[in-house]
């Protein structure tokens, strides 16, 4: 079989190009995919608004972005299992295998991985050869389109087990974007945190009012009184934000966490961020980064997205307005509308995904 793939790649800073593929053979134990549906993540904006580090974005541009989402079987080459047609998620991270991490069971900590949208052309593609082993076939129950936010709620999921919170502990989330989201709801889904001990802090209602169900609210802009009176008393803190906010965050974080409180770090931002460093000490308090997520995590969240009940909840992020991408101006104008600083996504919640025809 021959095809043409169209490939949409950044080439600079708001600018996507198109270029055509030709695939001849599919390797063996690989697939051909042909992704269906992608999340426009934080971290792709950054490369979109060329707001990463200027060494990073001349040595990984043009790159093709978008690493969250699922992908349709077109073609199996030999040893493979899966059927075509069916549907997967995508685990964009491929480790090596060979380092430290990847030996004791920590691939997401790889730094030699590639990883799609950052180390390697991500999704933005219409068809592309992907090892079987990276892919994880959609259970019949979960829609698609849910399961397409697979790897951010596989983060979510790292992020929540790296913090070893048992029951009884109260807990906050920073940051009312799709990762706050997610934290929130396995802090509650899987975690049992009840309300009252669990507040989602935010800075959009329309984003915190997602969570009214299962978690407690604090606009930190319209209601300081209301976050200053849990000030010490939190003993787990998530920082799901990261980009210019960090400055303010991580004080947020130190303030809110009681003595011998953790904050767990998964946003991420450019450049260094001043932080009191007497305040950590005197509390005692620890500080953990937690970053991207293992294979198990993405079967966990599949499995953990079988009842319906808990689909609908996650449908919660997935942004009203939709983009079919037919060509580079579509895409870019779906980035353009994701921005959350500067794009109508910094009122409007949810994912904002892109669909491929
Ligand atoms: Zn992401
Ligand atoms: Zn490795």
């Amino acid at each position: 079989m021959r095809y043409v793939a169209k490939e949409f790649y950044l080439v600079k800073p708001f600018k996507f190009v198109a270029k055509e593929r030709i695939i001849e053979n599919v390797p063996e134990k690989f697939l051909l995919l042909k992704p269906i549906i992608a999340g426009i993540c934080g971290s792709e904006i950054l490369y979109f608004k060329g707001e990463k580090e200027p060494e990073k974005l001349r040595a990984r541009l043009p790159m093709c972005l978008l690493h969250e989402g699922v992908a349709e079987i077109i073609e199996a080459g030999k040893g493979t299992r899966l059927k075509v047609g069916s549907k997967v998620v995508v685990n964009p991270m491929i480790p090596c295998g060979k380092c430290d991490p990847c030996k004791n069971g920590k691939e997401n900590l790889c730094q030699n991985a590639k990883y799609m949208a950052a180390t390697a052309n991500g999704l933005a593609r219409t068809l592309f050869l992907y090892p079987e082993e990276r892919v994880i076939p959609i259970p019949e129950e979960v829609e698609v389109e849910v399961a397409a936010l697979t790897e951010p709620f596989s983060i979510a999921l790292n992020a929540f087990e790296e913090a070893n919170i048992s029951a009884e502990e109260s807990v906050t989330i920073i940051g009312d974007g799709p990762v706050g989201y997610l934290v929130t709801l396995v802090a509650s889904h899987v975690g049992g945190i009840p309300p009252e001990r669990l507040y989602m802090i935010g800075i959009v209602d329309e984003k915190l009012s997602l969570v009214r169900d299962f978690a407690s609210t604090i606009n930190s802009a319209e209601e300081p009184t209301k976050l200053s009176r849990l000030y010490g008393t939190i003993d787990v803190s998530f920082e799901a934000v990261g980009g210019r906010a960090h400055k303010i965050t991580i004080r947020e974080a130190i303030d809110l966490l009681k003595p011998g409180g953790r904050c767990i770090l998964i946003g991420i931002s450019k450049g260094e961020v001043p932080v009191e460093i007497s305040r950590i000490v005197n509390k005692g308090l620890t500080f953990k980064g937690s970053t991207r997520s293992r294979m198990e995590h993405y079967i966990k969240v599949l499995e953990l997205l079988r009842p319906a009940e808990i689909q609908s909840k996650v449908r919660r992020i997935i942004s009203e307005k939709k983009f079919i991408i037919r060509s580079e101006e579509d895409l870019a104008e779906a980035f353009r509308y994701a921005d959350t600083e500067m794009g109508e996504a910094r009122t409007k919640p949810g994912r904002v995904m892109v669909y491929f025809p």
